[in-house]
């Protein structure tokens, strides 16, 4: 585990809530959504969906595949990127 992984909040905790997790929701929300077919090549992840990660409500998480994840976390970070710089992304 890198430090900087921990530092925010990926910990053991959220590697056991997780591994429960998944499981239980094994189809990616958005795929689903988009009626794509599952690709049982594509790694699942549990995103937060207010993105804040110490927030493990199970009302606050779903699957994403990692093709899906991975367009969220770069738009989450865009967005936190031009609230630093103060211009109003609506
Ligand atoms: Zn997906």
């Amino acid at each position: 585990m890198r430090p900087s992984a921990a530092r925010r909040g990926y910990g053991p905790a959220w590697r056991r809530l997780r591994a429960w997790y998944l499981p239980r929701h094994p189809v990616c929300v958005e795929c689903e959504r988009l009626g794509l077919a599952p690709d049982p090549r594509t790694a699942l992840e549990v995103d937060h969906i207010d993105g804040d990660v110490t927030n493990c409500a199970l009302s606050n998480l779903r699957t994403l595949c990692k093709r899906h994840h991975s367009a969220r976390t770069a738009r989450d970070q865009a967005f936190v990127r031009s609230r630093r710089k103060g211009v109003n992304p609506r």
